[in-house]
């Protein structure tokens, strides 16, 4: 999905100016703030969601409780946080893939996929999602039977969602650790598939 990265917009130019003021009057640490980031890029990023998937997908008492309370069961694995207060898991199956999209602006859960890729804040993706799932899944690669019906769900301010890909074929000898390598960002977004597992 192209994206110019070449101009900066209205919002980065003003956070931009923003950040250097503040750091001119001494009030904040660049350093902090970059660790801060760094944090939501990489320490609690969608290895987090990756060991949800992996749980559910091998303890069934587990996926039980994700989709009657997600929020309690995220947190029991130690995910909780900002941006993850209402959790949703939603299960793909045979019959229905579920897309995940914020049509207002860039809703996504923080403490278990970290921070939004460029992507998925881009107005293409955030319009098209809505009218043209099937076409933005084919974007990324995904092409699911005619028959699977393709859920679009709207991230608001008050509820984020997860997605529970299917478990892959031929990872009934994996443990949870190998399962979670097979669990990627885009997947638990509903625009990717896990990956397969190497013979
Ligand atoms: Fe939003």
């Amino acid at each position: 999905m192209s994206h110019d990265h070449s101009e900066l917009g209205e919002m980065d130019l003003r956070v931009r100016a923003l950040e250097t003021v503040l750091t001119q009057k001494g009030y904040i640490d660049p350093a902090a703030l970059d660790l801060l980031i760094d944090t939501y890029q990489t320490k609690i990023g969608p290895r987090n969601g990756a060991r949800v998937v992996a749980r559910a997908w091998s303890d069934p008492a587990f996926a039980e409780g994700l989709e009657r309370d997600a929020t309690a069961a995220i947190a029991s694995l130690g995910f909780s946080g900002r941006q993850g207060e209402h959790m949703v898991a939603l299960f793909n199956t045979p019959e229905r893939h579920n897309l995940v999209v914020c049509t207002l602006c860039s809703c996504y859960p923080w403490p278990v996929l970290g921070l939004p890729p460029t992507w998925y804040k881009s107005a293409p993706y955030r319009s098209r999602a809505v009218k043209d799932p099937r076409g933005v899944l084919a974007d990324f690669g995904v092409t699911l039977p005619e028959s699977t019906e393709i859920r679009v769900w709207d991230s608001t301010a008050e509820v984020r969602y997860l997605v529970i890909p299917m478990r892959p074929a031929g990872t009934g000898g994996l443990s949870e650790d190998q399962l979670a390598e097979l669990v990627t960002r885009d997947s638990m977004i509903g625009c990717g598939q896990p990956k397969e597992p190497v013979a």
